[in-house]
């Protein structure tokens, strides 16, 4: 007599940290501690308040140190250290006349190293904090989610690939449908390179359909409303993944910029390669669209003979 479980159909997604490959984000994620002098007040907790208000008067503000908790306790005594003011700001000297003329000149100025960056991850966060207190919510809401599904689908599309040169296939992820799969063709012009000769066949393939409205275009109308229409169905890849054997280089990583990817999952570095070996172009701050890049898809040596890992493509 057992009561039916109703199964939910909800994904399990698993976390980055059993993730079967990279993500490869951009450098501030793995920037270590750079610290920025501050002068903080070592106060009795009486003074806060008299403190504080003399800070926001007289003293120059704390900008871009918002993540800086403002107090911290010193251990072991009936202390606080208050952040005032960055010691670039004003020579010591000044700041100590100035606590004169309020009648804080017991008040003793310390200089502290507090981290010049808000930490990103977890792991920044614990090692920063340890110089002085910061505040940190982790937020991974806009953080990539993969289940097992997604996984097997990932592997299987980069596995069924050559290893033996460059190949791009671009996949449609909504229904698993291989829009396009090329391989480098430089011989034949410098630069038909795999994901080039990869978008160029989507292209085509939207002009065939030009008669009527492709799913390219419906996805892109949706996105953006008609009035937009024109301009944004040029983007031919709206949300699509890209898989490559090789880690495209700086020229094929702007066309996919421009071609308004999701995705790229490539499995090899390469020497040239712009995402992630030389540059991070699907990171860069100044481009107005960013894509996701996923590396070491399968072990190398699955895909290759070990012969061929170190030749340059
Ligand atoms: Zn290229």
């Amino acid at each position: 007599m057992s009561t039916k479980k109703q199964t939910k159909k909800t994904k399990a997604y698993i976390p980055r940290e059993q993730w079967p490959f990279i993500e490869v984000l951009a450098d501030e994620f793995y920037r270590s501690f750079e610290g920025v002098e501050v002068y903080a007040a070592e106060i009795i907790p009486q003074q806060t308040n008299v403190l504080l208000k003399f800070a926001q008067k007289k003293l120059p503000t704390l900008e871009g140190l918002e993540h800086a908790k403002r107090i911290r306790r010193v251990p072991g005594a009936d202390k606080l250290q208050v952040l005032l003011c960055l010691a670039s700001a004003l020579p010591e000297q000044e700041l100590t006349s100035l606590f004169a003329t309020q009648e804080l000149e017991s008040v003793q100025v310390v200089t502290v190293s507090i981290s010049k960056y808000a930490p990103l991850n977890r792991e920044q966060y614990e090692a920063w904090n340890k110089s002085w207190p910061l505040t940190f919510r982790e937020d991974t809401r806009l953080d990539p989610k993969f289940s097992q599904e997604d996984f097997d689908t990932i592997r299987s599309n980069i596995s069924l690939l050559d290893h033996t040169t460059v190949v791009c296939r671009i996949v449609d992820p909504a229904t698993n449908q291989v829009m396009a799969e090329e391989r480098d063709s430089r011989d034949s012009h410098p630069l038909h390179h795999a994901v080039i000769n990869s978008i160029d066949v989507v292209a085509q393939k939207e002009r065939e359909l030009a008669g009527g409205v492709g799913r390219m275009k419906r996805a892109a109308n949706q996105m953006v409303g008609e009035e937009e229409e024109t301009q944004k169905s040029r983007y031919l890849c709206t949300g699509y993944d890209i898989y490559i054997t090789y880690e495209p280089c700086a020229m094929c990583a702007m066309a996919l910029v421009h071609s308004r990817v999701a995705r790229v999952f490539y499995n090899i570095p390469s020497k040239t390669g712009a995402l992630g070996t030389n540059y991070k172009i699907h990171a860069h701050p100044s481009l107005n669209h960013h894509y996701r890049v996923f590396k070491n898809i399968l072990d190398v040596s699955d895909v290759l003979d070990s012969t061929l890992v170190d030749q340059e493509l």
